[in-house]
């Protein structure tokens, strides 16, 4: 895989989860970047600093760039710069995040750390999605459903999401935008075993990670 310039995140992008962690509904996407180097492989596993608090799992649809995307205003024009797709973990350092946002400091200590980044394989776009209003995602945590993620619930769209984020970062081919977590995160435990299933249109895409 490319390395991508960087990974994109959106947050509270589904409104059952901005209301879980008690968020306002926001009224433009709330954009944040991990770099390159926040990326893991699946099967390295998940593992953060335990002196640091709680690391909480976010599934998150995962889109590539495949042709670069700046300033473009029109959602159809932008959703033709993604090649592929895949589902992601934005892992996140709750505790320290609470702090950060008490004090209202930057995220990035508790979202762009290093391993916080992990995403499966990329599927083609054409295998995985026939409407982008109808990609529908689910994590298990040891056989037990934790997330159910369904594109049409995003407070906006994937195609409003990308050309809004073009108006603010250029998206460089390789580039990752992670489109937002639905409801039902909580704090990972050591031994846990991850299970990440895409929809496709012809079949189901899984992947398997755990926790050190
Ligand atoms: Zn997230």
């Amino acid at each position: 895989m490319t390395r991508p310039s960087k990974i994109v995140c959106v947050g509270r992008s589904y409104a059952d989860h901005a209301r879980e962690l008690g968020n306002a509904i926001p009224d433009r996407p709330v954009l944040f970047i991990k770099p390159p180097s926040a990326l893991t492989a699946l099967d390295d596993g998940i593992a953060w600093n335990a002196a640091l608090g709680s690391c909480h799992y976010e599934c998150e649809l995962s889109l590539r760039i495949d042709r670069p995307l700046k300033a473009e205003t029109d959602p159809l024009k932008a959703l033709q710069a993604v090649g592929a797709v895949t589902l992601g973990l934005d892992l996140t350092l709750r505790d320290q995040q609470d702090d950060l946002k008490k004090k209202g400091q930057p995220w990035e200590r508790a979202k762009a750390f290093d391993g916080s980044c992990i995403l499966a394989d990329w599927v083609d776009v054409q295998d995985a999605v026939s409407d982008w209003n109808d990609v529908h995602y689910t994590l298990q945590i040891n056989e037990e459903l934790r997330q159910k993620g369904d594109t049409s619930h995003l407070i906006f769209d994937i195609g409003y999401l990308l050309a809004d984020i073009s108006q603010v970062f250029t998206l460089e081919a390789g580039d990752v935008v992670m489109t937002g977590t639905p409801a039902g995160v909580a704090a990972l435990q050591s031994g846990e075993q991850l299970k990440m299933t895409l929809k496709g249109k012809t079949q189901d895409y899984v992947w398997m990670t755990f926790v050190k």
